[in-house]
């Protein structure tokens, strides 16, 4: 591991030439939309960081490929339409913004100079390892905790954003792919379903079964916009709050990918399900819970840190 930093450009070009990459998979970014809105400025560093990569790539003397991480919110998500590489961008926040403008300087970087450089265009991709405060994670974390009675509620935005979640482990190969091919070029990366977070949510639920019996919900909704709460089944708890702090001054509502482009040309499909995915993030946070639970019956203190 060595240190450097996307907006210090000249550790950017002497960590090149120390280590004579052969591929930059170039992931880094202030990634969640809300803290976007909140810290701007620093965000839209994500632009300027990819540009001194570019840069160091560009005046390296070796030949090296480079892999940009484009993000399915520059499309700004106002219709229901599967969205490819030709899609119009209507970016909706700083962060898709700063993601518009990396986007861009990889495409003008190829066509200028010849580099071998890629945007892959990837949509929402989860896993245990997913921050705690992405909608996800949050919501498998939160349930789990909830289940082994460590909490009693989570609060969350809007139920109804829709999103196209696939599996990190798949998306991560496709990056790889990507960079293998003859002639650089874009791939968007989708499973091409979407569902709404209150889907993704009724799903957990039944994970944990809290459905009182088979083919019943684990969930049950109750009252409208800011009022709305979801009870457990089995014990008619409310487990579901909406706050307001968690709706965006600018919400992309919908988003939903077409990757028949890589999946014809790369001969890349997902093999994870988003079920399969669920189960997994659920199972690991119980482990986490687990072990949470022997440390605070220990006497530990662990901070618990929902956004
Ligand atoms: P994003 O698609 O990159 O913004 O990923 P997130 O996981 O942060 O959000 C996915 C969707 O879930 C967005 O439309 C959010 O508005 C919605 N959402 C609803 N409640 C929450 C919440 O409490 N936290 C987050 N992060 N997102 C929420």
């Amino acid at each position: 591991l060595y240190y450097s930093d996307l907006i210090d450009s000249s550790s950017l070009t002497n960590l090149i030439s120390l280590i004579q990459p052969d591929e930059i998979y170039n992931l880094a970014a202030q990634s969640h939309v809300a803290v976007s809105f909140k810290n701007p400025v620093y965000t839209s560093q994500t632009g300027l960081g990819t540009l001194n990569i570019l840069e160091a790539v560009k005046n390296s003397n070796k030949e090296i490929k480079y892999y940009q991480a484009s993000s399915s919110e520059m499309y700004g998500g106002a219709n229901e339409e599967k969205l490819d590489e030709l899609s119009l961008f209507d970016p909706k926040s700083p962060y898709a913004a700063s993601k518009v403008f990396a986007h861009n300087m990889t495409k003008i970087y190829r066509e200028s100079y010849g580099l071998f450089c890629v945007n892959g265009i990837l949509f929402n991709h989860e896993s245990p390892l997913r921050g705690e405060t992405f909608v996800t994670r949050k919501i498998t974390r939160g349930l789990s905790r909830i289940n082994a009675g460590l909490d009693t509620c989570i609060y969350l935005g809007n139920l109804n954003a829709k999103r196209d979640w696939g599996h990190a482990k798949d998306y991560v190969k496709m990056q790889w792919l990507m960079l293998q091919q003859e002639k650089p070029e874009d791939f968007v990366i989708a499973t091409g379903e979407m569902v709404t977070v209150r889907k993704f949510i009724e799903i957990c639920a039944l994970k944990l079964n809290w459905n009182k019996s088979p083919n019943q919900p684990g969930i049950i909704w109750e009252g409208e916009g800011i009022h709305e709460v979801g009870r457990r089944s089995d014990n008619n708890e409310i487990v579901i709050r909406i706050d307001s702090r968690y709706f965006r001054p600018t919400e992309v509502n919908e988003l939903i990918g077409d990757s028949s482009k890589g999946r014809l040309r790369l001969g890349w499909e997902p093999k994870i399900t988003l079920e399969e995915m669920i189960e997994e993030m659920i199972e690991e946070d119980k482990n986490k819970v687990r072990k949470e639970t022997l440390l605070l019956e220990k006497g530990f203190n662990i901070k618990n840190s929902f956004e």
